[in-house]
C-alpha cells in the first residue's frame, strides 16, 4: 500500500520548503517578525518531520519518541503564528510580557504534559496501537488538557488572520490575493484542529499533520508573492535606521515607543540613554530640547553636546490613524553648519568692513530699536555724527590706501572711547554716527570733547609720513517721540554747522 510512503513523502518535502523558507527569512532583516517566523518554520518542521518519522517507525518505543519530537513543535506552531502576526502589523512591542506570557503558556504548558502524559494522562487520557494498512498507528484518546491547546490554538489562528486581513484591508491597494491567501491558510490550520477532534471516516491519521503543510505553503506564497515579510517594509526600517537625521516615535501619552540609531548616538553624547520611558523624565535636563519635542510645529533648539554648541530643527510628522492622532514621529536634524554660515552671512551683511564697524544698513535697523526703546522707557538718547575734514586731501596727498588706513584706524579708535554700551556705525566714506543712551547733555559733551582732542593729536603715519586728521561733529538729543530719520537730519544739520564754523569742532542741535 502507496498510502502512507507518499504520506511520508508529502510531509518530507514540506518540511524541505520550511528550511529553505527559514534560510531565506534569515538573509532578511533582523526585525521582529522576521525572527518569529524563523522560529515558526522550524517548530513546523519538528512537528512535520516528528510526524514522518512516527509514520515510519516500526516499534511503540520508537513511534513514542518521534511523537515527542512532534510536540516541541506542535504546541508553539500557532502561538508563533500570531507573535509573527503581531509583529508584522505593528501590535507587539518586545517590553509586552503580559502578552508574551498569555500566548506561550499554555504550549509550554502542553509540551511539558505531553512528556510526562504517562504519570497522570492529561493530556493524553490514554494511547493504544493499532494496525493501519501494514502498520502500526499510535491511537490517543483526548484528555482534558487537549481541549484547552486545542482552543488555545484555534483561537490564535483565528485572531492572527483577522489581524492580517485587518491589515491588508487598511492597506487596500493590491491585497485581494493576499487577504485570499491568509484566509486560506488560516481555514486549513483550522481545518486540522477540527478534522483531529473529530476524526471522520475512522481514520486514524493525523489529519492537523497532513493539513498544516498546505497552511504553510499558502503563507509561503501569501509572502513571497505580496511581499508579507515586505521588502518595502524591509526597506523603511533600514532607512528609519540608517538616516543621519535622529528620529523618535513619541505617543500621544508622550512615551517614547521607538527610536532609530542616530537618536540613540546623539542622546549617548548628551549623557541621555534612551529608553521606553517618558519624554518628560528622560529629557528633564534639557528643557529647551523637551520644550521643542512638545511643540506642534517646527523648532529650532540648541543643545550642548560636551563642549560644543550645536542646532537642530525639530520636525514634526503626526501619526494618524482613523482621523485620530496616535503620536508623533519626530525628526531631528543638525543644522548647526548651516546656521554658523546663516549668522555669519548676517554679521557680514551688517558690518563695513574697512572699519570693521556697523554698516548703514545695521545702525538703521537697530538704531530703531533704539529710539523705540528709548520712547517706551522714557531714557535719554544722544546721536552724534561725525564726519573727517578735509579726507580728499589725505587721499590726493599720501593715496587712497592711506585714506584707507585712516578710517580703519578713526574706526577702531570711536569703538574704544564709545565703549559697547553706544551703537558706532560707519555710515558710508568718512562719515560716522554714535548713538548713546541713558546720559545726559553734559556727559555727551565732555565724551564729544575729549574724544575730538585725541583725534586732533594722534598721528597717523603711512609709508613713513605723518600727519594729521580732524573731525567735524554735530550733535543732538532725542525729543519725545522722535524717530531715528529726525534726529539724523537734526544731527546732520548740527555737522553741517561745525564745517561752516571752520571744522574740528562740535555743534549741539539747537531747534
Ligand atoms: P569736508 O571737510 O567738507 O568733509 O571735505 P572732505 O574732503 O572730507 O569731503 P568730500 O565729500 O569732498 O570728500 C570725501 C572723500 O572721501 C571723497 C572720497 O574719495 C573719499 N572716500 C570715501 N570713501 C572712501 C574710502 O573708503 N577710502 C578712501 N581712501 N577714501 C574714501
Ligand atoms: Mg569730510
Ligand atoms: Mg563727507
Amino acid at each position: 500500500m502507496l498510502l502512507f510512503p507518499m504520506i511520508s513523502l508529502y510531509l518530507v518535502s514540506i518540511a524541505l520548503v520550511a528550511v529553505y523558507w527559514s534560510a531565506y527569512v534569515k538573509t532578511l532583516n533582523g526585525s521582529g517578525y522576521t525572527r518569529t517566523s524563523l522560529l515558526l518554520c522550524v517548530a513546523m518542521c519538528f512537528y512535520i518531520l516528528g510526524y514522518a518519522m512516527e509514520l515510519n517507525s516500526s516499534g511503540p518505543p520508537q513511534i513514542e519518541f518521534w511523537n515527542r519530537v512532534e510536540y516541541i513543535g506542535i504546541p508553539f506552531v500557532s502561538a508563533l503564528w500570531l507573535t509573527t502576526s503581531l509583529l508584522y502589523t505593528g501590535h507587539f512591542s518586545r517590553h509586552k510580557v503580559s502578552l508574551a506570557a498569555a500566548i506561550y503558556l499554555i504550549p509550554i504548558v502542553t509540551m511539558a504534559l505531553r512528556f510526562t502524559n504517562d504519570y497522570h494522562h492529561l493530556y493524553f487520557s490514554s494511547v493504544s496501537y493499532v494496525k493501519e494498512y501494514g502498520r502500526l498507528i499510535l491511537m490517543k484518546k483526548t484528555g482534558p488538557w487537549m481541549y484547552v491547546q486545542t482552543v488555545h490554538s484555534m483561537l490564535m489562528i483565528l485572531v492572527s488572520m483577522w489581524l492580517l486581513i485587518r491589515d491588508s484591508v487598511k492597506i487596500r491597494e493590491g491585497q485581494k490575493g493576499k487577504i485570499l491567501l491568509t484566509t486560506l491558510a488560516s481555514v486549513f490550520a483550522i481545518a486540522g484542529l477540527l478534522l483531529s477532534q473529530i476524526r471522520p471516516f475512522g481514520f486514524v491519521i493525523d489529519y492537523m499533520a497532513l493539513c498544516l503543510p498546505i497552511t504553510c505553503v499558502l503563507v509561503i506564497l501569501a509572502v513571497a508573492r505580496f511581499d508579507f515579510l515586505g521588502t518595502k517594509s524591509m526597506a523603511r526600517s533600514r532607512v528609519f535606521e540608517c538616516i543621519n537625521d535622529a528620529v523618535l516615535l513619541i505617543s500621544r501619552q508622550e512615551k517614547i515607543l521607538d527610536y532609530n540609531n542616530s537618536a540613540k548616538r546623539l542622546f549617548e553624547r548628551m549623557g541621555i540613554h534612551l529608553n521606553n520611558g517618558y519624554a518628560s523624565k528622560l529629557f528633564d535636563r534639557v528643557p529647551g530640547l523637551l520644550e521643542g519635542l512638545q511643540k506642534d510645529g517646527k523648532s529650532v533648539v540648541k543643545i550642548g553636546i560636551g563642549d560644543e554648541e550645536r542646532y537642530y530643527v525639530i520636525i514634526t510628522r503626526s501619526i494618524d490613524e482613523h482621523q485620530a492622532t496616535r503620536g508623533w514621529i519626530k525628526i531631528l536634524r543638525d543644522v548647526t553648519k548651516l546656521y554658523q554660515l546663516n549668522s555669519e552671512l548676517k554679521k557680514q551683511a551688517m558690518t563695513d568692513e574697512l572699519s570693521r564697524l556697523n554698516n548703514r544698513r545695521a545702525f538703521i535697523q537697530l538704531g530703531k530699536e533704539w529710539v523705540s526703546k528709548a520712547n517706551e522707557n522714557g531714557i535719554s538718547l544722544h546721536l552724534s555724527m561725525l564726519d573727517l575734514d578735509h579726507f580728499k586731501n589725505v587721499n590726493d596727498q599720501y593715496g587712497h590706501p592711506a585714506g584707507d588706513l585712516v578710517i580703519q584706524r578713526f574706526g577702531r579708535m570711536l569703538k574704544q572711547h564709545f565703549g559697547a554700551d553706544s551703537l558706532v556705525a560707519r555710515l558710508g566714506g568718512e562719515e560716522f554716527a554714535v548713538l548713546q543712551p541713558g546720559l545726559n547733555d553734559d556727559d555727551i559733551l565732555q565724551m564729544l570733547n575729549s574724544f575730538l582732542e585725541s583725534i586732533r593729536q594722534y598721528e597717523y603715519i603711512y609709508c613713513g609720513c605723518p600727519f594729521h586728521v580732524n573731525v567735524s561733529i554735530g550733535t543732538t538729543r532725542k525729543r519725545p517721540c522722535q524717530t531715528l530719520e529726525s534726529m539724523m537730519l537734526c544731527a546732520d544739520k548740527a555737522l553741517y554747522q561745525s564745517k561752516n564754523r571752520g571744522r574740528n569742532c562740535i555743534t549741539v542741535f539747537d531747534s
